[in-house]
């Protein structure tokens, strides 16, 4: 048995860092909302406040140092968006998954 023999990993870093970025969450819960600002049309950029309910694998090692692994997304709520132009003055409303709006092009 060769310990310590996979391939080139650092010692004390983790190749998957725990980051819950929306498009993973998004993944995860397996749906995309999408969002436009009526205000200004804006389809693409919003600031997106949201309570994430997640499941995860602490591992502790003796000496108390902590790793968090194999993160597991069991909800999320929207709690506010905004259009990242309009701000709060602006009206956002959700787009259908299927598409109610057909992108440009
Ligand atoms: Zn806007």
């Amino acid at each position: 048995m060769t310990r310590g023999a996979r391939g080139p990993a650092l010692r004390g870093e983790r190749r998957a860092p725990l980051v819950f970025t929306p498009a993973a969450v998004a993944r995860t819960l397996g749906r995309v909302k999408r969002y436009r600002c009526t205000t200004c049309g804006n389809l693409t950029r919003f600031d997106v406040t949201t309570t994430t309910r997640v499941r995860a694998f602490h591992h502790y090692t003796v000496g108390g140092e902590l790793s968090v692994e194999e993160p597991q997304v069991l909800g999320e709520v929207v709690e506010a968006v905004e259009c990242r132009w309009c701000g709060p003055s602006g009206s956002v409303e959700e787009l259908d998954a299927e598409g109610t709006v057909s992108p440009p092009s």
